[in-house]
Parts: C-alpha cells; structure tokens; sequence
C-alpha cells in the first residue's frame, strides 16, 4: 500500500519535552483461533452501483480439527441471514452473535465434530460511502463499486477470515447490471446475462489472504498495455480513456526490471491498473488488480508535470514489487507489516532509479530517509517492528517512520552484504515460502545464510528498539579517528535508557589530494580506527557517513567547518543532501547555533544540482517553522531571496529546451520559495501571468509550473478568481487538475474568501482523500493557523465523519504550534476520547513533542537569528555575504 503523507511536513525538529500522556490502553484484537483451517472461500455479491445497498452469500470448505460447539469468523456491521453448516450429520444452522471488531461467534446447538464442513453464510449491507471497504461513489453522473481492504476492511464487506495467515484461494462471482463491467483479481471464466443482470464468474484465484480480494464495477473502460509478460490493462471510469497513455507506455519497463530482479515471471495471471477517483491510500497492491488513487494513474498530457511522473513510477514500481514481497509471500502476522512496505519502498526506489534514472527518485528517497530519521529523533517514536495486539498499534504500524526507516535500514544493509548477496538471500527467501507466509525473521535467516555472517543481531539493532543513533567523530592528530555512538536526541533530552546499535559505517576523508573510504561495523560504544592511506597524519577532513547509513552525525566546529567549504568539489549530491539534512539534527540537539545554521546552509547559495538546490529550500523550511514569528517575516524574506538570487539566475523561471528533468521538478518549487517565503515581488507577477495563460488555454504553460502558479495566483487573488476556481474544480475532467484548483482555493488572503473556503470543505463536492487540502494549504501562512485550528475543532463532528476513518487519526496535526498556550488547547481537544480515535494517540504524541522542541529552540536560539537577521542589509548583497 502506498501512503499519502499528510500533515507530516509541519513535523518540526528541536528540544524540551514536557508533559506527554501515556497512551491510552485500548482493547485487545480478538485473534480466530488456528483449529478452524479455511481452505477455499467462494463469494458471490449483487452489486448495483445503482442502489446504496448490496447482498451475498459466502461459501466456504473448512476443515474441524478438535470438537468444538462454536465457529468464529469476521463480519462487521452488516446483517447476517442463514449460518449454516454442512458436513458430517446433514446440515445444521448456527447462531451468529458479533462481537468486538466483527469477530462473529456462531454456535451449534450440539458439539460439531472433527472433519470437513462447508459453511454457507448470507448477508445484507450498506455500502461504504467514505472510500473504505466496498464503497460506492458517483463521478461523472455514473456509481461505481470499489474496494480497499487493507489492513482489517474486509470484514465488513463480508464474512471471511480476516487475517493474513488465512492465505488460501478465492472464487468471486459478481451480479451487476448488463451494462456494467467488472474486474477482479483474476481473469473471467464466465458471464451470462438474464432479465438485464450479467453474472460474472471470475477464475479461481492463487491462495490469498483476504486483505489483498478486489472488485470494481460499474461503467469502466479499458485500455490494454502491451508489452508485458501478461496481458495487462488500464481500467478507468467512463470517458476517461485518453488519459491512460502514460501508463500504458511506463509500465512493462518497470514490470520487465522487476521480473529480472526476482529471477522469475510475475506470478499471476493478468495485471489491471485501476483508476479509483475516491480513494484512501494512494494505491494498493491487489494481486492482478493493482487500485490507484485515478490523480496517481491518470494524466492529461498537457498539464502533467515531471514530479507526477516520477510519482506515478515509483508508485507503480512499488505495488508490481509487492506481487513477489507481500502477495506471493505474505506476513503471518500485522507485526510485520513495517517489512512488507519496507521492502517495496526499498525495492520501488531502487527499480525507479534504474529505469528512469532522469527522474532523480534518489533526492526523493533521501527526503523521506530525513523525514523517518526526524520521528525518531522524538521519545515519543516507537519501534518500528512492535507487536500488533491492539487496534491502535495496527492503525500506527503503517506510518511513514515504518516506510522510511525500514527502507534505509534495509538499503545500509544491501550495502553491507553487497547488492548481489543481498538479492540472493531475498530469492532463496521467496521460494522457500511461495504461496505461504513468513515472518522478518525467516528473511534475516536467508540473508544471513546467503552472506555467510549474522545479519540478525546488527538488525534487530535497528528494527527491535527505537530511535536513530549519532556517531561522532573525533579527528585525531596521528591519522585515527575515535567514534563514539550514543541515541541521538534534542538538546536537553534525557535518554531515557541506554541503547547501542550495531552500525555499519563508511568514513569518507581526505587526504588533501585524493578522497578515500573506510567501513566498519561499529559495535561497541566507543572504537578507534585507524584510516588507511594516511601514513599517520591527520585527515584533511572526515566526513563519518559516506554511504548514507541511517545514522545522524558529528563532528568538532573546525571538521564542520572544512567540510562545508570542502563540500561542492568533494561530497556527491546525494552526501550533499545528506550534509544539508544533518545540519537540521545537529542545530536540534544544540550541536551549532541559530545563526551559525543559517551561515553554513549559505555555503550552498551556488549550488549547481537541483536536487542539492532543492534541498537547501527543504532547509529554508525548516529555518521557517524554527525562528520565524510574524514580525521576522520580512528580515527573513531579505534571507531567502539573497541565498535563493544564485538558484533564481541558474534555474530560471521558465523551462529551457532540452534540459533534465530534476531542473523541471525543482523549478516550481523555487518559484513557490521565492515568492511565499522570500516576497519577490518578480515571481508572484510571474505566476500570476502564468495562471492567467493557462487560464486561457490549458496547454500554453510548462505543465511542471501549472499547480504551483495557481496557488501562487490566490495570494493576491480576488472574489472573482475565487469562484472560477471554484467552478473549473468543480468541472474538472482530468484527475490531477483538482488538488492544485483546492489548493489554490485554500491559499486566498481575504478574511470572507478565506471563509468561503472552509465552508466549501463541508458543502462542496470533495472527496473523502481531498477533505484536508484547504485547511491545510491555510494552515501553512502563520497568521492563519488559529483560524483554521479554531474551524477544525468547532467542526470536529461533521469533518471527520466524512472522511476515511484512517485520515481522522491525523486531524490532531491542525493543532501543531510554537506556543505553550496553542499546545495546551491541541493537548485538551484532542486527548477527550471522542476526538481520539484508535491510532490518533500517537500522532498527537508527536505534534507535543515536536511544539515542544519548537518552543525550547526558539528561546535558545531566537535571540541570535533575530540579530542575525535584522543585521542583513538589502537585496542588494550577494548570497556570499550571508556567510560572515
Ligand atoms: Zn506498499
């Protein structure tokens, strides 16, 4: 499954922790018991899209293993018809009771005995209208029938065995009206039509665990993808044809690298691509019918941008890699779901930057690396493979932290072992278990076989407890270094036990003429290590994380020093980046000052990768939500258009012929920098001139600035703009028009507007995954922020009812503030358990602790940044002076 990544961007990094609450103990998940074995479910389903309610029936062959009176299966919310079972003693009918989590009870009047029964169950149902288990929805005048199962959302659709270790096959039959289609996991076998309803009978899938069934139907077009192993398809809401090219061109490239790495065909039948226009997550991996938020999938051409197709890349990379990792073999237990997502965020990437290697998906990887390695700089982190016994923990356990830092976790070990190694052990692990489940155990063991050394231990360092550490280096006269780990934490901070890891670490350094490097696997507290090549003297500099493990890292003021000013001829862009996300940790844990952090990132003013440039705007952001209150707003501006005046003249406003695509991705973002934070007069009029032409004509515009122009546009928008905004969200046709057009509606400055669009929130025609754009887009000027707060909270009832139940848990981060009094309020709503749903504790953990740090930060650091930039003069200077 592939998440959006909501309100996570205003996470901030600092010091001082006051006041957490424990979290609350909810209740234990009810478990089936392993002594009933299902071994074949058939499900047959009347699905109208027509009407808003549905009916089935399951049948399922389980086998008995002890006597038992009672069969406990899952089926939530919905009524239950006949329950009854057939076997040895003729057929005999069940009472179902439901309990907890639709966990149903169904009990025979006498004892059942051992053997093999069938078990035919009936049922009735609503349809889900938030975008959650079998859900309908209206786009275009025409409903629509889809799924989204993961992780526990089957059971409310119909009675099944809701939990992975239940893999066994399926067969779906669907009735629906002759004028729709439908798609599953699997090819049709049949279909018949009778009094104008067509049944659809679909193949017998491969052995599945329940959260991996799909179904669409409804009006739906197809679009076939040549050029794969299997036939393949892009599957799209009617009329919506003529935006499926790009996929269907993308695609087989990444399905081919794919096959290779795995050494072996994909293992299912056929593969659809389906476009969902309501949609929670944004894809998920349904063996054969892979669903896709439709903005993720399909694109206009003329507006597409490059950061879409990079998305749309490592997205479809991602779910194929899960048909191997997840579908063939799938976790046991939700315990390891962090592996599960780890492994396709790893192995997405990995084949991105392989097949598409202009789209620069490394600077994106790395940002996700610093966004995990920010969580778990928190006490309130968790460790990222926790038993999965409550409801809360199972709704946590898919956060980016599990994503992210699974994923550099992994990438640092791959480096280890090597490549080769590595992907061996993963294939021997595939085969062992095709078809079954295992555990992240069964995986470290094939590793660990495969690389002849224990890769166990070192892990288990990483995955089994919480937080990242920091190395620090002490650069010593003769030619050594002396490492020293410890849990890096935020100034004042105190570690709450002691933890060591065992690190692999690369030592990059020089020796003033060539630059070399040095492993080791840092084991113990304390080690120093001799550095090759030296003769005995001291490095020119030490740079002690050259091969982006997941640690933070030190070094003395003058190594820090050498290293920025050494940085543009000898780091890559990539240890670049890495340099520019360290300073953040390093300013957090009080290691350089305020001022100091705003003069080292000035020493990357020239700049000339975009990836590195777009990093130092990541750095500006941060620096943003740090220090500035409404009154520094416009020294910092002064800030932001001197250190951004080199990128402004390097990259331009407008898209030069032929040049690469991370110019492309970058550009808009500068433009939204230079404008927003920095008020350059220039490139607000620019934008403005830009929204208008594509105003005009959609295709008159580089489609990489479209969305960017059209939030910039609002800030001096008027009513006029307003409503036509409004009214092209409304008639959009393409799927990615609508985010920018929301955006922009959010991003208005006028008191009544900036009403109007919060209202639009819960009156207008939004999706259930578009419900958090506005307030959120708001949310992101600071003199806003207490309104949109105050909006959220007297809304709280109405706007959390109509979005997923999996969005509301991140509701408590329109509560993220600097001030002691904001976060007592966020403290107070969110802690009273109506606003609390299962999962939303964590969350509003982390908005504390990241206000927090915020707020110690700002009264250390404050003083400095306000002299250092009331001191700056006007626009004038160059972005070298910046650095005295
Ligand atoms: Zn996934």
């Amino acid at each position: 499954m592939m998440l959006r990544q909501f309100l996570l961007a205003t996470l901030t990094t600092a010091a001082l922790l006051v006041g957490l609450a424990p979290n609350p103990v909810s209740a234990a998940i009810g478990r089936l018991p392993t002594s009933i074995i299902p071994t074949f479910e058939a499900i047959r389903l009347n699905l109208d899209a027509d009407k808003m309610d549905y009916s089935g029936s399951v049948r399922v062959e389980i086998k008995i293993l002890n006597p038992t009176k009672t069969i406990l299966f899952h089926a939530q919310e919905m009524k239950l018809g006949k329950v009854v079972l057939v076997g040895k003693g003729g057929p005999r009918e069940l009472t179902p009771q439901e309990g907890v989590e639709g966990l149903v009870t169904a009990t025979a009047a006498t004892e059942i005995a051992p053997g093999a029964y069938t078990l035919d169950v009936s049922f009735s149902n609503e349809f889900d209208q938030r975008a959650t288990s079998l859900y309908r929805l209206v786009t275009g005048g025409h409903a629509y029938t889809f799924t989204q199962f993961e992780a526990v959302d089957a059971r409310l659709a119909f009675p099944c065995w809701d939990e992975p270790a239940f893999k066994f096959p399926y067969q779906i039959t669907v009735v629906v009206p002759q004028a729709h289609e439908a798609v599953s996991n699997t090819p049709v076998e049949r279909q018949s039509v009778k009094d104008g309803m067509k049944t659809v009978v679909f193949r017998r899938t491969k052995p599945l665990p329940s959260y991996l069934l799909a179904i669409a139907t409804g009006p739906l077009e197809f679009v076939p993808i040549p050029g794969m192993s299997i036939p393949g398809r892009v599957v799209v809401p009617k009329g919506s044809k003529a935006l499926a090219q790009v996929a269907v061109t993308m695609t087989p490239p990444i399905m081919a690298a794919l096959e290779k790495y795995f050494g072996r065909r994909y293992p299912y039948e056929k593969l659809d691509l389906i476009a969902v226009p309501e949609f929670s997550p944004g894809a998920m991996e349904n063996p054969g019918a892979i669903t896709y938020g439709d903005r993720y999938l399909l694109f206009d051409p003329k507006t597409m941008s490059t950061s879409q197709r990079r998305t749309f890349a490592y997205f479809t990379a991602h779910e194929i890699a899960h048909m191997w990792f997840g579908d063939l073999v799938t976790m046991k237990w939700w315990d390891d779901l962090w592996l599960n997502e780890s492994f396709a965020d790893w192995i997405g990437i990995k084949i991105t930057g392989e097949v598409y290697p202009n789209l620069q998906i490394e600077a994106d990887a790395l940002d996700g690396v610093q966004l995990a390695m920010k969580m778990d700089a928190q006490l309130s982190t968790r460790v990222i493979r926790q038993p999965i016994e409550t409801m809360s923990n199972l709704l946590e356990s898919a956060d980016p932290l599990t994503y992210k830092k699974g994923n550099a976790t992994l990438g640092m070990f791959e480096q280890w072992i090597g490549p080769a190694t590595f992907r061996q052990g993963v294939l021997a692990y595939l085969k062992q278990h095709e078809w079954g489940n295992a555990s992240a155990d069964d995986l470290w063991g094939a590793l660990s076989k495969a690389a002849g050394r224990d890769l166990r231990g070192p892990m288990s360092t990483f995955l089994d407890q919480p937080g990242v550490p920091l190395v620090h280096a002490d650069v010593l006269k003769d030619g050594r270094v002396r490492l020293t780990q410890k849990r890096y934490l935020h100034y004042g901070v105190t570690p709450p036990a002691r933890l060591l890891w065992q690190i692999p670490v690369t030592l990059k350094y020089s020796d003033g003429t060539k630059v070399m490097t040095h492993s080791l696997l840092l084991s113990e507290s304390t080690a120093t290590v001799v550095l090759p090549g030296l003769a005995g003297n001291a490095p020119a500099w030490v740079h002690p994380n050259g091969a982006r493990g997941y640690y933070r890292w030190s070094v003395d003021p003058a190594t820090l020093t050498k290293l920025a000013e050494a940085a543009p001829k000898v780091l890559s862009g990539s240890e670049r980046i890495g340099f520019l996300q360290n300073l953040d940790a390093l300013l957090a844990a009080g290691d350089i000052h305020g001022d100091q952090y705003l003069r080292l990132i000035a020493a990357f003013a020239d700049e000339p990768r975009p990836e590195v440039a777009g990093q130092l705007l990541e750095s500006l952001k941060s620096a943003k939500a740090f220090f500035v209150t409404e009154d520094l707003e416009t020294p910092f501006a002064v800030y932001v258009r001197r250190l951004l005046g080199p990128s402004k003249k390097r990259f331009g406003f407008d898209r030069s012929p032929g040049e690469e695509d991370g110019v492309s991705i970058l550009r808009p973002q500068l433009l939204g920098c230079l404008a927003d934070e920095g008020q350059d007069q220039e490139a607000l009029t620019h934008a403005e001139q830009l929204a208008k032409s594509f105003l005009a004509d959609r295709g008159s515009i580089d489609p990489s600035l479209v969305s960017q122009v059209l939030v910039l546009s609002a800030i001096r928008g008027d009513a006029a703009l307003f409503e036509e905004y409004k009214k092209r969200f409304e008639a959009a046709t393409a799927p990615t028009d609508r985010m920018p057009l929301l955006s922009a509606l959010g991003n208005f400055r006028e008191t009544k507007l900036r009403e109007a669009a919060l209202a639009y929130v819960l009156d207008g025609p939004l999706r259930p995954q578009e419900l958090f754009t506005i307030p959120q887009t708001m949310a992101g000027t600071l003199e806003f922020r207490k309104q949109v707060y105050a909006w959220v909270t007297k809304n709280y009832d109405a706007y959390a009812k109509k979005m997923p139940p999996a969005y509301a848990i991140y509701i408590p981060y329109f509560g993220t503030g600097c001030e002691e009094e904001q976060l007592q309020k966020t403290n107070a709503f969110f802690s009273m358990p109506e606003h609390s749903p299962p999962g939303a504790e964590a969350e509003l953990a982390r908005v504390l602790e990241g206000g927090n740090d915020c707020i110690g930060l700002r009264e250390r650091e404050g003083e400095l940044v306000r002299r250092y930039l009331n001191q700056l003069a006007g626009p004038g200077e160059g972005a070298g002076a910046l650095r005295e």
